[in-house]
């Protein structure tokens, strides 16, 4: 049945499309509005030479059950590929296997009562039913007490360092206990991880759902970034994108970074601004390599090194075997650090020093390609009381006003599945 009622979705990646295709069933007229050239946010592909991929390394845990939902309902759960992954761990200048149950009890730099703790502490975390009580507590005091300080310096520090900076000392232990139960889910009784990815990348599911959603008569502006929507008299009345043209709906829904909306959105109440405006966000510079032959035989490589300010290196071609290897390097920080903006030759020269630390025989003549991606906003920064910090989904005292972007589905992590969950969860409440 169609309604007669039309909604703005600002934002065309994964949260903004489950937006869409959710409202679509129920019969609203949905026009979305996106920034760039292309759907899929972080999602997004490019072209590397003659490979479509993503610009930031995805992959997908048994956990990620919505977008598994959606994609047997786009006619393409087919094409999900699972495939048994290896991880290892570079520290102390050694390359070690790592990723099991065997791997961590031949571990030589813990005892075997801090490997004890190890396991106790992600089953723990896998089945902990309520994790409000650890939005409360700080990561860093709770992963300390679990695995004692040895184990956190060695698997976590540098971890929490190249990616939070200074920003780490008050982040969520719900956030980062979500995080392993993710993960921690896609591993049988030996730790073992089986891990999937999409054959033809993420851009397949773009195009499905895009596909859907025009054959349904919803309008997607690419290339249309929003300028600005005005809030008047408890109602968001018109949106203006930067082109200069005047957009008019019954709805608007944000799925934007919230980092954005202060300069986009003017009227908002006082004490939902200063929410928004305290969502705080990491963001990432991407180095994606294609070279001749295999750095290591992981999928995932962790790192605790001081002279490397990386926490790993994702050989994304040990996942889904492509013609060359593919390696995506992040290095994470806020946008505030000096290196943010730094050329992409700096990186690059940075990660050949890196990756030829880490494997003695990897050259320079092995590197065919190398790209650099950076999002302003790759990761929520969730601190201790984040859920009491959180603006509504609903502007508060704003009848027909939305806002979401990933922070909203903490303690979840950021992640394709999270966002379509978020967008189904809120159409049932909203609309
Ligand atoms: C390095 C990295 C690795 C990741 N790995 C994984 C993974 O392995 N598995 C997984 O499931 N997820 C992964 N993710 C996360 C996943 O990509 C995100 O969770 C998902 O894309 C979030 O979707 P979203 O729509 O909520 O936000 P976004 O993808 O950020 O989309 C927001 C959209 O808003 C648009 N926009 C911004 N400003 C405006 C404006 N003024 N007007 C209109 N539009 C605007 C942006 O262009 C963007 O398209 C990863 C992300 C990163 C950065």
């Amino acid at each position: 049945m169609r309604n007669n009622k039309s909604i703005a979705i600002l934002g065309g990646g994964p949260m903004g499309l489950a937006f869409a295709y959710e409202l679509n069933k129920l019969g609203y007229d949905i026009s979305i509005f996106e920034a760039d050239d292309r759907l899929g946010g972080m999602t997004s592909v490019f072209e590397f030479g003659d490979l479509k991929i993503e610009r930031f390394y995805h992959f997908h845990t048994t956990s990620d059950t919505d977008y598994f939902q959606y994609l047997k309902e786009l006619g393409i759960y087919d094409k999900l590929v699972w495939r048994n992954t290896k991880m290892s761990f570079f520290i102390n200048g050694k390359l070690f296997p790592w990723g099991s149950l065997f791997s961590l009890l031949k571990f030589p730099y813990i005892n075997f009562l801090d490997k004890f703790r190890y396991i106790l502490h992600i089953f723990y975390s896998t089945n902990l039913a309520n994790w409000k009580q650890l939005d409360k507590i700080d990561a860093i005091s709770w992963l300390k007490k679990w695995l004692g300080p040895k184990s956190y310096s060695l698997f976590w520090r540098s971890l929490l360092d190249y990616k939070f900076y200074e920003l780490k000392d008050n982040l969520s232990a719900a956030w980062i206990q979500s995080r392993i139960k993710r993960v921690a889910k896609s591993r049988d009784i030996f730790l073992k991880e089986k891990l999937s990815y999409l054959k033809g990348s993420s851009q397949l599911f773009l195009d499905a759902i895009e596909k859907n959603l025009i054959n349904s008569n919803v309008r997607i502006h690419k290339s249309s970034p929003v300028k600005e929507v005005l809030v008047n008299n408890n109602t968001a009345k018109h949106i203006q994108l930067f082109d200069g043209r005047k957009f008019s709906f019954d709805q608007i829904i944000s799925t934007i970074p919230t980092p954005f909306i202060s300069n986009i959105f003017h009227g908002l109440p006082t004490d939902y601004y200063k929410k928004i405006q305290s969502i705080q966000n990491v963001g990432v510079v991407c180095l994606i390599y294609k070279i001749k032959g295999k750095f290591t035989d992981s999928f995932w490589l962790n790192i605790n090194d001081s002279k490397m300010d990386i926490p790993g290196v994702i050989e994304y071609s040990n996942l889904n075997p492509l013609k060359h290897g593919i390696l995506y390097i992040p290095y994470y920080m806020p946008i505030t650090n000096i290196l943010f903006n730094k050329k992409d030759e700096f990186f690059i020269k940075r990660t050949n020093n890196f990756l030829k630390s880490i494997n003695p025989n990897f050259s320079d003549k092995q590197v065919l390609d190398v790209k650099v991606n950076r999002y302003k906003y790759a990761q929520p920064v969730c601190g201790k009381n984040f859920k009491n910090m959180l603006p509504n989904f609903k502007v508060d005292n704003i009848d027909n006003l939305f806002i979401g972007d990933t922070s909203f589905y903490y303690p979840e992590d950021r992640g394709i599945s999270e966002s379509i969950k978020f967008a189904k969860k809120m159409v049932k409440l909203h609309f």
